[in-house]
């Protein structure tokens, strides 16, 4: 007997065939939401890539102490402060780290760094500040919604731990 050892016939039905070819053409589906859910390897409901925290706060539905807001950009009073001033500045778009942020994004980094910029002002931080992005788990990032720390009102030392 030749059980397993006959010639296999590997030929794909024609729609599937035009199917993989319009998904090159026409980017179907999304190969940048394919690529977040593999990363982040959580599951396919699309509620849960922008579920944190932060999205609430975004919402309104959890309170949080707002200190600057446009259409893009969300600022607020980190709730355990590090610093006599310490600021979140978070993209309205649930980006979960900086890691993930395509070059598509660039207009939306340069907004957030202005806002920074603008917050500090805003706050009085004349004599300077420090902007800390953590991404990733070596990062300590703990929500995975990207944001940027203002640290402000005192000296900071160097190295971070
Ligand atoms: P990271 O560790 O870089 O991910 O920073 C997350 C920050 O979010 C921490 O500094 C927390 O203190 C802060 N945080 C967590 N929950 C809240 C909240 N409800 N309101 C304001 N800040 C928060």
């Amino acid at each position: 007997m030749n059980i397993g050892r006959g010639k296999k016939n590997f030929s794909l039905p024609l729609p599937f065939l035009l199917f993989l070819v319009s998904c090159w053409v026409f980017h179907l589906p999304d190969i940048r939401y394919i690529r977040y859910r593999i990363r982040c390897r959580t599951s396919l409901t699309p509620m849960t890539i922008q579920e944190t925290l932060f999205s609430k706060i975004i919402r309104k539905e959890i309170a949080a102490d707002i200190v600057y807001e446009d259409d893009l950009a969300l600022a607020f009073r980190d709730i355990h402060p590090q610093a006599p001033v310490h600021i979140l500045v978070i993209p309205k778009q649930p980006i979960p780290k900086l890691a993930d942020v395509e070059s598509e994004d660039q207009a939306l980094m340069g907004h957030l760094l202005l806002t920074v910029k603008r917050v500090a002002e805003q706050l009085g931080l004349s004599n300077g500040y420090r902007v800390v992005i953590n991404s990733g788990n070596d990062g300590g990032q703990t929500v995975d919604h990207l944001h940027l720390h203002i640290l402000g009102g005192r000296h900071m030392n160097w190295p971070p731990g």
